[in-house]
């Protein structure tokens, strides 16, 4: 089932998301709504936080079978916790599903080691590079309260905040569902 993505503006997006347990009530039914959710709408990775729940889950699939180490690259994070970043910065064009139509380079470092857990509630302790990396760090951001656009220089910022601002209202076409803060025209 396909659930709304909050839009930028939303105070759940800037909140520090909380850890859950194996307990936590039709969790495989979530994850499911989650990737019909984030394919539904052509992501390639969706954090609770984007569908208004504030917990520590995101999921992520960028399969490319053309890609080593890419080849299946479907993937639930839980309690996800950032061990380390390390490495080189590196600008990659990023785009949010709770923000449509801005893309901005972001600078972020290219190696990162991270524990989290898997929809078996089993533990990893695993390092990503590359393009891996820069997708789990940017969903792990949800669920730390941080959007793509905090990273932005203050320029880059009051250059966008017109069309930021456009979105909260819900001034925006977008081909898939969407909730708009309280208080826009269009919800
Ligand atoms: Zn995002």
């Amino acid at each position: 089932m396909k659930l709304p993505i909050v839009a930028y503006g939303d105070p759940v997006l800037k909140k520090k998301a909380d850890e859950i347990s194996p307990e936590y009530p039709e969790l495989p039914k979530l994850i499911n709504d989650m990737f019909d959710t984030m394919y539904g709408a052509n992501g390639v990775g969706l954090a609770a936080p984007q569908i208004g729940l504030s917990i520590r889950l995101f999921v992520i699939d960028i399969t490319d079978k053309e890609e080593p180490g890419l080849e299946d690259f479907k993937k639930v994070f839980i309690n996800a916790q950032m061990l380390e970043e390390s490495g080189s910065l590196w600008d990659f064009n990023e785009g949010c599903l709770s923000i449509p139509d801005v893309r901005e380079d972001v600078k972020r470092l290219d190696t990162i080691k991270l524990s989290y857990y898997d929809e078996k509630w089993e533990h990893h302790e695993e390092t990503f590079t590359g393009l891996a990396a820069r997708v789990i760090q940017h969903e792990y951001d949800h669920t730390e309260g941080k959007l793509f656009t905090d990273k932005l220089s203050p320029l880059r910022r009051a250059m966008i905040k017109s069309r930021l601002d456009a979105i909260s209202r819900g001034a925006v076409k977008v081909t898939y569902k969407m909730k708009f803060p309280a208080g826009s025209k269009r919800r």
